[in-house]
């Protein structure tokens, strides 16, 4: 076990989460709890223009509904707060000045047009232009001014916009270790200066991302591979500062369930399934995205499916409690290529926890469905339905589709299966089934089947003969549970409704 466990989740509060956002939350919950250790959130904007004014409250709900809380971050255990950026505005500046001090970043009075421009012109000459020592020279870049610090206080007094770079280093070979890719070694002479400090007086992501995992006392950094990019200058940053850096990990990429590429909202809309773990509605368009809980979905099965994007136990076991998964969850076991998605899968993952959910809670949810479709039956036997059908949902939005036939008469009949199995003898087998199943006293599920079976064997006809219009007449369709287990519930005057209804409308 590691010892003094922090990790946080940094999410940018730019609109709802998505599901590759969830598994990052859901790793460093795990690989904290699995160490003792304690699980941050910190809300990364400093992006204002990026900003979404809900995304935060969407992101807190979507931690609950999971099960993953964090155990310090916004309005909770502020040890280490404000944990919203916003908040810490102030403390970044200072930050950034000791880089300038120690010579580690420096002013820079380039326009973006000028940039765009300059680099334009760099290609045109077939040269690859990264803006570092090769082409920075302290000040401005286009113009190769190199500025006294006067010169750059009368510049920014001036109002002349700028930003505060960070210096890369020349020519060096750093080496890299992430605890799921291992070594890595890149070249400082790739690297751009980053912006890491803005004229409006906001950090940029990195200085902030660095400042406050050090600040917050962060001793993972458990994130998803788009980050990996940026992990040398964040290496860089640690260096300059004289910090030790925290570990790093880099999840893989969640790909698309057919194709190419990295799993997109898109992918969704197109094959029908949620990439949200909650319903969002867009504050400025208005539109709708589907969420894993309105879909149905339990949020336990939407986690052990989560789980399993990019981390396997290394075992069969497919099924893990929270808690299981929790002590089974190790970073050495995820893996280091994309993992894609399957919606199949997902639906698998929650047929499986339906089947060990209470069947006592699972009516509870029926109940307000019945209620809603004006039937009025007792909690009793509409826990012996949810027993009997539970078996083949899906979702508990499943279950009206699956039992209908338990609380209403069927109106229409399957029209192939009418044709295949209700012939011109069936109406007097039926009538004279009528009769006997009239004179049955004990009414259960076992006696009708060995009355009613008996009955068929000695007229000396197939089963099939009775048994599928026997269906037909109380299901309207070749499905559903154990046919004599639907009798004994529906009982016998039903019993005798539906199949004089069948009579009447299939003769
Ligand atoms: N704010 C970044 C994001 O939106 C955080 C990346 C990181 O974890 O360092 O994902």
């Amino acid at each position: 076990m590691e010892s003094n466990v922090r990790v946080r989740f940094a999410p940018s509060p730019t609109g709802p989460l998505h599901i590759g956002g969830v598994r990052t939350a859901l790793y460093n919950y795990l690989f904290a709890k699995k160490n003792n250790g304690t699980f941050v959130l910190r809300i990364e904007d400093t992006d204002q223009t990026r900003y979404v004014a809900n995304a935060e409250k969407y992101i807190v709900d979507a931690l609950n509904w999971c099960n993953i809380p964090f155990d310090e971050g916004p309005g909770k255990n502020e040890k280490f707060g404000p944990y919203r950026q916003s908040e810490r505005k102030e403390l970044y500046k200072k930050y950034a000045d000791t880089l300038l001090k120690t010579g580690w970043a420096y002013y820079a009075f380039d326009s973006s047009d000028d940039l765009t421009n300059y680099r334009k012109e760099h290609e045109a000459e077939g040269k690859t232009f990264v803006y570092n020592w090769q082409n920075r020279a302290d000040g401005s870049l286009v113009n190769s001014l190199v500025l006294s610090d006067e010169e750059v206080q009368a510049k920014i007094n001036a109002g002349e916009n700028y930003v505060i770079r960070f210096k890369t280093p020349q020519n060096e070979i750093l080496k890299l270790e992430d605890e799921i890719r291992g070594n890595i070694t890149i070249d400082t002479n790739t690297l751009d200066d980053k912006i890491l400090f803005k004229g409006d007086g906001m950090p940029t992501y990195h200085l902030a991302n660095i400042v406050d995992d050090h600040l917050m006392e962060i001793s993972h950094v458990i994130r998803g591979e788009e980050w990996l990019p940026s992990m040398p200058l964040h290496v860089l940053l640690y260096k300059a500062f004289k910090w030790d850096a925290p570990k790093f990990a880099h999840l893989p990429l969640i790909l698309k369930p057919v194709g190419k590429g990295k799993l997109s909202k898109r992918d969704g809309d197109k094959l029908g399934f949620p990439v949200f773990p909650l319903e969002y509605t867009n504050d400025v368009t208005g539109d709708i995205s589907n969420g894993y809980r309105e879909d149905g979905y339990f949020s336990d099965a939407f986690i052990n499916m989560l789980a399993f994007l990019g981390w396997n136990p290394g075992t069969e076991q497919e099924l893990f409690s929270l808690e299981e998964l929790t002590n089974s969850f190790d970073l050495k076991r995820v893996s280091k290529s994309g993992a894609k998605f399957s919606p199949d899968k997902t639906k698998w993952f929650n047929q499986q926890y339906m089947q060990s959910k209470d069947n006592n809670a699972l009516t509870d949810l029926f109940l307000p469905i019945l209620k809603e479709k004006g039937i009025d039956k007792d909690k009793n036997f509409a826990l012996k339905v949810v027993t009997s059908i539970k078996e083949r949902a899906v979702f508990v939005k499943d279950f009206w589709e699956l039992s209908s036939f338990f609380f209403e008469t069927p109106t229409t009949f399957d029209a192939k299966a009418s044709k295949k199995n209700w012939k011109e003898t069936t109406t007097p087998l039926m009538q004279e089934l009528v009769t006997k199943i009239n004179s049955i006293a004990n009414f259960t599920s076992e006696n009708t089947e060995k009355e009613i079976k008996e009955w068929i064997t000695n007229k000396e006809i197939g089963f099939g003969k009775v048994m599928q219009p026997l269906r037909l007449s109380l299901v309207g369709a070749l499905k559903g549970p154990h046919l004599f287990d639907i009798i004994e519930m529906i009982g016998k005057e039903e019993t005798i409704k539906r199949i004089e209804n069948a009579i009447q409308k299939l003769s």
